[in-house]
């Protein structure tokens, strides 16, 4: 009766181990298909793309909103480029001066019509 068992066994059992899963695999497919799970199968195959997309995906929005989000430019002070995220205030690290992000480029905070001066107390 030995030569009726399936499995470890048999001498050539690993060769067909193969060959049976994949023949296993499409008699699933085809039971689910001929008693109307098709769209159960169809919806197996999508979810696997989609598991297989969304890191694509999500690292493409993830470039993508980097990109939107950080702008590199020169401090307008020191000319020390660096690099900080839009709609932020900041401060340049080179010189401390308080900064903004305006088309792509630092501007000051302080208004353009503001002028610094050192005061000196002159005896
Ligand atoms: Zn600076």
């Amino acid at each position: 009766m030995k030569y009726y068992t399936f499995g470890n066994n048999l001498p050539n059992g690993d060769r067909w181990s193969g060959v049976r899963f994949w023949l296993t695999t499409l008699l699933v497919f085809w039971t689910f298909s001929a008693i109307g799970l098709g769209w159960l199968v169809n919806s197996f195959f999508i979810l696997i793309g989609l598991i297989a997309l969304v890191p694509v995906i999500a690292f493409l929005g993830l470039q993508w909103w980097v990109k939107r989000s950080i702008v590199s430019a020169e401090c307008p002070m020191c000319s020390s480029a660096f690099t900080a995220s839009r709609s932020s205030q900041f401060q340049c690290p080179n010189c401390g001066e308080p900064l903004q992000e305006q088309n792509s480029k630092f501007v000051r905070l302080t208004s353009p019509g503001t002028i610094d001066i050192d005061v000196q107390i002159v005896d």
